[in-house]
């Protein structure tokens, strides 16, 4: 049986390291790391999400601040909070929560977003620092990042002879996941819906990572033996054991199935989810390492 990836576990290793972090920063530089959140309007899910990272800026000890704006913000108005958190001093990460309404062009916003202060890792600067392998000063979206970090707990930072594919080419997961592993030396394929005979190609893979939004796609006989698996996929699906109308989280992976040939395989919930949140402190914290030219700790 494979080995269940301790997502929870290895995103509080990352926690408590940002927080002893953060407490030294206060205490050596006298800065506060701080993170302002934007949310534009009522989505229930969206609200979930911003709740929980205040709650975790907090507990990390950051100077933490919510925007909660109205559904009918004009997009110049968010230009204008951007700009203004850009400015700000007491600012260091800004992350605009997605989707935006309809009539905001949110690449507009995620460009206003300064590149220094962009811990999502969404503005062109930080895309092409990922692009061109300058891994170092770039600012990574979360969840590929929380990936790679579990990919190394399993498997080390040197990824040399190993075969990756990454099923997924979002700009959010799928790319910036294959630039990961391209950087720690995978010889990595991304597959996309328009692949031919994807169970075959992912059968070549020694780590399979799944970002597709397709619940339970991925069975054992996709998966080469001893294969490191990381699933992204967060999919609700009808629950009728647990009662009329009641639903549960699944991945892209089918955990049970795949646990009996892969070595190691993420859960869903319990995987990459809680390492995503994870990642947006460690680099809310980057960002405050190097405002005040800081070498910023290793995660
Ligand atoms: P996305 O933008 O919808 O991209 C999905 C990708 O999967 C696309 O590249 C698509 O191909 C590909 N695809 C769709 N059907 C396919 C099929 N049958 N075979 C092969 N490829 C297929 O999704 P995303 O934003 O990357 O998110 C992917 C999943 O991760 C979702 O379940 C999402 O909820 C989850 N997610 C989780 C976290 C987390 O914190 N754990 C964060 C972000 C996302 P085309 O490009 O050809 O259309």
């Amino acid at each position: 049986m494979a080995v269940t990836i301790n997502g929870r576990e290895i995103a509080e290793d990352v926690v408590s390291k940002v927080k002893a972090s953060a407490a030294d920063l206060i205490e050596t530089s006298g800065i506060t790391p701080g993170i302002a959140v934007v949310i534009v309007g009522e989505d229930p899910a969206s609200q979930v999400y911003v709740a929980s990272k205040g709650r975790k800026a907090r507990e990390c000890g950051f100077h933490s601040v919510q925007y909660t704006l109205p559904e009918d913000t004009s997009e110049d108005e968010l230009v204008a909070l951007v700009e203004k958190l850009n400015a700000d001093q007491l600012i260091h990460g800004i992350l605009v929560q997605l989707p935006l309404p309809k009539h905001i062009d949110s690449g507009r916003i995620i460009q206003t977003i300064s590149p220094d202060k962009d811990v999502d890792g969404f503005h062109f600067v930080n895309v092409g620092k990922l692009g061109t392998g300058e891994i170092e000063t770039a600012f990574v979206p979360c969840t590929p990042a929380g990936s790679m970090l579990l990919i190394e707990r399993i498997l080390g930072r040197d990824l040399s002879g190993l075969n990756a594919v990454v099923i997924g080419r979002s700009n959010i997961v799928g790319k910036p996941m294959f630039n990961l592993l391209l950087a720690h030396n995978a010889t990595v394929t991304i597959a996309h819906s328009k692949t031919k005979d994807l169970a075959a190609l992912c059968r070549t893979a020694d780590i399979l990572v799944a970002a597709v939004g397709r619940p339970q796609m991925v069975k054992a006989d996709w998966v080469k033996p001893g294969a490191t698996v990381i699933d992204v996929g967060i999919n609700r699906i009808p629950a009728p054991e647990k009662g009329e109308e009641k639903t549960r989280l699944v991945g892209d992976v089918d955990f049970a199935d795949v646990s009996t040939v892969a070595g190691a395989v993420t859960p869903v919930p319990g995987g990459v989810g809680p390492m995503t949140i994870a990642m947006l402190m460690a680099n809310t914290l980057v960002a405050a390492y190097r405002s005040v030219g800081e070498v910023p700790p290793r995660f």
